[in-house]
């Protein structure tokens, strides 16, 4: 599939997510130039409409995109690209240009993952059928998961207890979900202990 650079006046909005986290790190525009400059090197040069000419993000500050994937959307107006960031994204300083934090890892995916299920009423979705039978069954398959937890630790197969520990995270994210929490409230709700 191809951009249509003809439909903006050949220039198409570019939306920089972190390929990881999916957190979103900046937005800037590209030119059919600028496109095909990001393709072939795999790091993204925009156009800049402030300096008006092609701009590798990094070209000063060292701080280079590196692509891992490009999409682009369903009327070929908008590109999407996963990267690799390099340092911080913002000439501010933050981590991302809509917000200081680094979202941090695979944790964060998941929750990201388990969240868009849910909100999305994804069909066929074991976290969303779950979601779906209520607080008291979420909350109730995170005890079963503690106890399966719990009877590993007392036995010696690690496999088995790196799974039951697996089961026990994932279920703990959808029952934040359900309650309205988030990782990072309970990450705060920690680190104020920690003072
Ligand atoms: P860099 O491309 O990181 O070497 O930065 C060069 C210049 O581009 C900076 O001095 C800023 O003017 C601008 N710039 C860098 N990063 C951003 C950004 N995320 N959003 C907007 N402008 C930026
Ligand atoms: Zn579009
Ligand atoms: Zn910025
Ligand atoms: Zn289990």
């Amino acid at each position: 599939m191809k951009v249509n650079f003809n439909k903006t006046n050949g220039l198409v909005p570019v939306v920089i997510q972190d390929y990881r986290t999916l957190q979103v790190l900046m937005l800037g525009y590209m030119n059919e130039e600028a496109f095909e400059k990001t393709e072939k090197e795999g790091i993204v040069t925009f156009f800049s409409r402030s300096k008006n000419r092609l701009w590798t993000k990094g070209e000063e500050s060292g701080n280079f995109l590196t692509v891992k994937s490009i999409d682009i959307d369903c009327d070929r107006d908008t590109i999407l690209i996963k990267v690799i960031p390099e340092n911080v994204v913002c000439h501010t300083g933050s981590f991302s240009c809509f917000g200081e934090k680094e979202a941090k890892g695979f944790l964060y995916e998941l929750e990201n993952t388990v969240s868009q299920r849910i909100d999305q009423k994804s069909e066929g979705s074991y976290t969303y059928s779950l979601y779906q039978r209520g607080i008291n069954k979420v909350a109730q398959k995170v005890g079963e998961e503690a106890v399966e937890l719990v009877i590993e630790a007392k036995d010696n197969n690690a496999e088995l207890f790196k799974n039951e520990a697996a089961d026990l995270l994932y279920h703990f994210l959808i029952l934040l979900k359900t309650k309205g929490f988030s990782l990072e409230d309970i990450e705060r709700t920690l680190e104020s202990r920690n003072q």
